[in-house]
């Protein structure tokens, strides 16, 4: 069979199955992207501590004999993560302190953010929640029906962030049910879900999500998260247009990476692309210091610099905020001169 074939039977299957298939080592992503593994300054040191993650979808989005496809970048183990920057830490937005209770993120007035799995279907090596204690703060069946009382006890909770890991990972059911108890509480407005996975494995996107979502008595806006315009292919196109089109608000989060997007031509192609299928470019994320990823930084004085390259180029409305998330504020915060 030829490779093309392989490929149009592998993304014919349902999203479950396509995740089970996706790249978790050094060795079958290089060959399939057709670079020598000697050819990269991977790390099977790094990759032992977070191992290495691929869906099909995203890495044929890589370009193959490239060794510094921006996409690759973000995904490939390397040497640089076992150096030690200071500043960086496990906990680098404060996370574990604002856990109220297992599963419950409490950090901003009026919203609460669940972390609803510590699953991910490709494993971002800029990752500022690369070392969080999953296994003790995820929230899990056991543990939900005291989230959803802590939610209903305090009326000042407007919002409620599904988040992770990445939610989607959860099974139609599963998620629906969810959102039907989210709904249920009166004061809740909105229901957000923060998901790389209709980037990076859009077949996630079954018909009965969209129904879901587009069916409860509260908006749900969904905020994915694609760094790089070249990461939105034909299928994540054809997803993003059916949730536009279901009334889902799409917005996008990026986060800034050396040697991915430090590029003002590269930030405006991302903002068009995302803009032409629905998708309002929101957040421009400087990194988050978490250890492992002190390569992908770039300096606020520079990321501050492209900004105003972009603006110089594109309408506001295309132009995302430059944040940064501090531990212990009180909200994220706009990075400025
Ligand atoms: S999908 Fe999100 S939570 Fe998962 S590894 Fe990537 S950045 Fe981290």
């Amino acid at each position: 069979m030829s490779d093309q074939q392989s490929e149009t039977q592998h993304f014919s299957r349902n999203w479950q199955q396509q995740l089970a298939e996706a790249f978790n080592t050094i060795d079958d992503l290089c060959r399939y992207l057709e670079i020598s593994p000697l050819d990269l300054p991977v790390s099977s040191a790094a990759a032992g501590n977070f191992p290495l993650k691929v869906p099909l979808s995203f890495a044929a989005s890589m370009e193959k004999g490239n060794p510094n496809d921006p996409l690759l970048r973000q995904v490939l183990p390397v040497n640089d993560e076992m150096i030690s920057y200071p500043g960086f830490s496990n906990d680098p937005v404060g996370d574990i302190p604002a856990a109220a209770r297992a599963g419950i993120l409490h950090k901003y007035h009026g919203r609460v953010l669940l972390i609803n799995t510590g699953s991910c279907a490709i494993h971002c090596r800029y990752c500022f929640r690369r070392n969080f204690p999953y296994s003790e703060l995820q929230l899990g069946r056991q543990k939900e029906k005291a989230a959803m009382n802590y939610i209903r006890s305090d009326a000042g909770i407007s919002e409620v962030i599904l988040s992770g890991g990445d939610p989607l990972l959860l099974a139609d059911d599963r998620l629906k049910d969810l959102l039907q108890q989210i709904c249920a509480i009166g004061h809740i407005k909105r229901i957000r879900i923060h998901s790389r996975l209709p980037i990076v494995l859009p077949a996630r996107i079954t018909e009965e999500f969209v129904g879901a979502v587009s069916s409860g008595s509260v908006q749900v806006v969904l905020v994915v998260h694609c760094n790089h315009a070249n990461e939105i292919n034909s299928r994540v196109i054809s997803v993003l247009e059916r949730l536009k089109n279901c009334g889902v608000a799409l917005f996008n989060q990026a986060v800034l990476l050396r040697g991915v997007n430090d590029n003002a031509a590269i930030l405006c192609a991302l903002s068009e692309k995302l803009f032409a299928h629905g998708v309002i470019p929101y957040y421009l994320h400087v990194l988050d210091k978490a250890s492992g990823t002190g390569h992908f930084e770039v300096s606020e004085p520079e990321a501050l610099a492209l900004i105003e390259q972009v603006q110089a180029v594109l309408p506001g409305y295309l132009v995302p905020k430059l944040v940064k998330e501090t531990a212990g504020a009180s909200s994220k915060e706009y990075v400025c001169k």
